[in-house]
């Protein structure tokens, strides 16, 4: 099964795909981790992919699908599923995603759209921030990250929706709780 984990920023993607890579064991892929890796290591990669971070802006999308598309390529074990985690963020990437899966006779099984206030969403990254050393969790570049969501991302809901895959799930409460909503929502796309 290929699972998207979707949601603004804050909404507890990467928190609920751990649980998910616990539970099923597919290989998780978070673009934003990949990323942060090649800052981290400080590759040339890295520097590019830094300067967009760090003003809150999505990488462009030829690049971060060329980057997902080698991701996946080193890992034979995705073609077993994959819960993807901060990919797709623009329409663009859903459909070059569409076609990634078709070519390993794949596809997008279930969106789980994690829906949280915004009110809530700033607390959290905020809070992240006092620990996660991250250059985008200051309340500047939180404001415009939540932008570029509403602006460019949220609309993958409508589209993913539109194809029956778009399963809401209220993100706000125990993880616990929200977990074994997912994995209710999971189950009825898994026998589809
Ligand atoms: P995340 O860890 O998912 O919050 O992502 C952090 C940042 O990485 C985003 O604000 C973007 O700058 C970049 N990023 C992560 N995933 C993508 C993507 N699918 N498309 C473009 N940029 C991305």
């Amino acid at each position: 099964m290929n699972i998207v984990i979707f949601g603004a920023p804050g909404s507890g993607k990467g928190t609920q795909s751990a649980l998910l890579i616990e539970e099923y064991g597919y290989y998780h892929i978070s673009t934003g981790d990949v990323l942060r890796a090649q800052i981290a290591q400080g590759t040339e990669l890295g520097k590019i992919a830094d300067s967009y971070i760090s003003k809150g802006q999505l990488i462009p999308d030829e690049l971060m699908i060329d980057i997902l598309d080698e991701v996946l390529a080193e890992h034979p074990e995705s073609a077993k599923g994959v819960i993807f985690d901060g990919f797709p963020r623009t329409i663009h990437q859903a459909e070059t995603l569409d076609a990634l899966l078709a070519k390993r006779n794949g596809k997008v099984d279930v969106v789980v759209g994690l829906e949280v206030e915004e009110e809530e969403l700033i607390e959290r990254l905020i809070n992240r921030g006092k620990t996660s050393g991250r250059s985008d969790d200051n309340l500047d570049t939180i404001k415009k990250r939540l932008d570029v969501y509403n602006n460019q991302t949220n609309v993958l809901r409508d589209h993913y929706k539109s194809q029956g895959k778009y399963e809401a799930v209220h993100g706000m409460g125990s993880i616990e709780g929200i977990f074994e909503n997912i994995k209710t929502l999971i189950e009825k796309h898994r026998s589809r």
